[in-house]
């Protein structure tokens, strides 16, 4: 049976390979060379004006919410407006902090609901995080506008979101910080990495001190010769910073990432195609006016999806969910029930297979399992 997977990251492999000899001869595998020109990379790539290499965008996400907590003055129990429909870390990062999550609903693009943020707003609320879901803005500019309004705080968790442009810009220049990931499946794929991009200067320079426990690197740019050892450690910090191994793939796999963008979105279109004519029972996630999206994710809403995913891994498709309601767990049970779109559409979606290795047939293949099922 010819199997159909979720995911399946694809490398240059040749290229990747010579960017790694390189590192391997020069003998520099860790931080700096190849790190420093993907952040020069990355920053000409998305005109963000910073960009800090980092080992996961789960570690960027904790210091994105560290600094904006340690610059603002925030105290321990003061909230967070979050999605529930993410990925664990993304809500994990807010309670490494010792703040409070406060879960806002999501609408039809399966991103924050401006509507239920505005209302979930409260004199202790510092924060909003917002999650592109499967590369889709979503109402994202909405979110924008009631951050000003309301002095608040915005992080972009643009996992998904890896060459995602709204009107034709890369969205985030307006957040405080935009956190990417690298990991092995994303867009992007290195094994492990993310990329952290603060708007502040100030705050780039704090963050590249913690991820590299506390360490401040102008000391030590600055004591060359026999005097490298003397630097300050001034704040406690954490081992987060990224290595040239992996800016070292992430190099080649910049070049590629709108190609493979573009496939990807033929691959939507493919399956748009096919449930043109499903009606009712198989309902695309919309993607929101103006994205151009990244299309990490092709999401449906199913009737019965229990039983259809069964169907389609007894056919060898092999589907994901994206997410389980973050509120159903159990270190979040004080927040359950109090997000019902999340909660009801958390049992109703399925995430098709969607890589640059599939083909039309593919997708033809996955879609009619689909609409024979439904
Ligand atoms: C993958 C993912 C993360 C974490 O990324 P890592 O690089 O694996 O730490 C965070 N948020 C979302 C929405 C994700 O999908």
């Amino acid at each position: 049976m010819n199997r159909i997977q979720l995911f399946k990251p694809v490398y240059r492999v040749e290229e990747c390979l010579d960017g790694i000899r390189e590192c391997l001869q020069k003998g520099w595998t860790g931080l700096g060379y190849k790190t420093i020109e993907f952040e020069e990379q990355w920053k000409q790539y998305t005109g963000l004006p910073h960009a800090h290499y980092v080992n996961s965008a789960t570690s960027g996400l904790h210091l994105a919410i560290k600094i904006l907590k340690e610059k603002n003055g925030w105290n321990d129990g003061d909230e967070v407006i979050s999605t529930p429909l993410t990925f664990i870390s993304t809500n994990h990062s807010i309670l490494y902090e010792h703040l409070n999550v406060v879960f806002a609903d999501v609408d039809q693009y399966l991103c924050l609901d401006p509507g239920d943020v505005e209302k979930k707003i409260t004199d202790r609320t510092r924060a909003v995080v917002f999650v592109g879901l499967g590369g889709n803005t979503g109402q994202y500019k909405r979110i924008v506008e009631l951050c000003s309004k309301y002095g608040l705080s915005l992080i972009l968790d643009a996992a998904h979101m890896a060459g995602t442009r709204l009107d034709g810009a890369i969205p985030g220049h307006e957040a405080d910080a935009v956190v990417y990931s690298f990991q092995a499946v994303k867009n992007l794929p290195t094994a492990d990495s993310g990329m952290i991009c603060l708007r502040d200067p100030e705050l780039d320079f704090l963050c590249r001190k913690l991820s590299w426990l506390g360490i401040d690197k102008d000391t030590y740019s600055r004591s060359q010769g026999n005097y490298k050892w003397m630097y300050e450690i001034k704040d406690v910090g954490y081992k987060y910073h990224g290595n040239s191994i992996m800016a070292a793939i992430g190099l080649v796999q910049l070049k590629y990432l709108d190609e493979d963008n573009a496939y990807r979105r033929k691959i939507a279109g493919w399956y748009d195609a096919c449930f043109a004519q499903a009606g009712d029972k198989v309902k695309p996630v919309p993607v929101a006016d103006g994205c151009l999206s990244s299309r990490h994710l092709y999401v449906i809403e199913v009737e019965h999806r229990e039983e259809m995913l069964e169907h389609l891994n007894r056919v060898g498709i092999y589907p994901g969910v994206h997410y389980r309601d973050n509120t159903e767990y159990d270190i979040f049970a004080a927040s359950a029930n109090t997000c019902p779109n999340s909660g009801r559409l958390s049992h109703s979606i399925i995430s098709l297979p969607l890589h640059l290795e599939m083909t039309q047939q593919d997708v033809e293949t996955v879609a009619s399992e689909i609409m024979n099922f439904s």
